[in-house]
């Protein structure tokens, strides 16, 4: 299913999810643990959303733009708009996932919901990134689990260490 997609399509696809459910649900939790109030998490992760979508897509543009302009192998074939808009479409939905628990259900619980809701996104991105690269795909799962956590957990402790009321 996969082997007809280039695969800087792909790279940028799985970067942008990745970043997003890592970097979005940071945001969150940390935004949930400092301030408690439920319009300045779903204000944060929004802002975190579309800032970070755009910032991204203009970065993967210009780096594969540097990529292709070295190569010499002639493998990139791939058209630098759709690398950059792929990225940009991955971290927008990518993001939702976190997002979405906050602005429906109210806090604290919603945050949780959010971290665990990444957490198993994340799980199964690596899941099927291993597939795909066709790699031992639980150690994967793991690693890219214990990423997202890791940064999730450093975001609550500034959120904590910051904390407005
Ligand atoms: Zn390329």
């Amino acid at each position: 299913m996969f082997k007809d997609i280039h695969e800087d399509y792909l790279r940028s696809i799985i970067f942008g999810f990745q970043d997003a459910l890592v970097s979005t649900t940071g945001v969150v939790a940390g935004v949930a643990a400092g301030s408690n109030h439920k319009d300045t998490v779903v204000l944060a992760g929004i802002v975190t959303i579309i800032v970070e979508a755009l910032s991204m897509g203009v970065g993967q543009y210009q780096s594969e733009k540097s990529v292709h302009q070295m190569d010499k192998t002639g493998r990139h074939t791939d058209n630098l708009y759709i690398v950059g808009s792929l990225m940009f479409v991955s971290y927008f939905l990518g993001g939702l996932v976190p997002v979405i628990p906050v602005v429906i259900f109210p806090l604290p619980a919603s945050a949780s919901i959010s971290v665990i809701s990444a957490l198993v996104g994340l799980f199964i991105l690596g899941f099927l990134k291993a597939k795909m690269v066709k790699v031992n795909p639980i150690p994967s799962a793991f690693e890219i689990l214990s990423l997202g956590g890791i940064t999730t957990a450093i975001g609550l402790v500034i959120g904590k260490i910051l904390k407005i009321t």
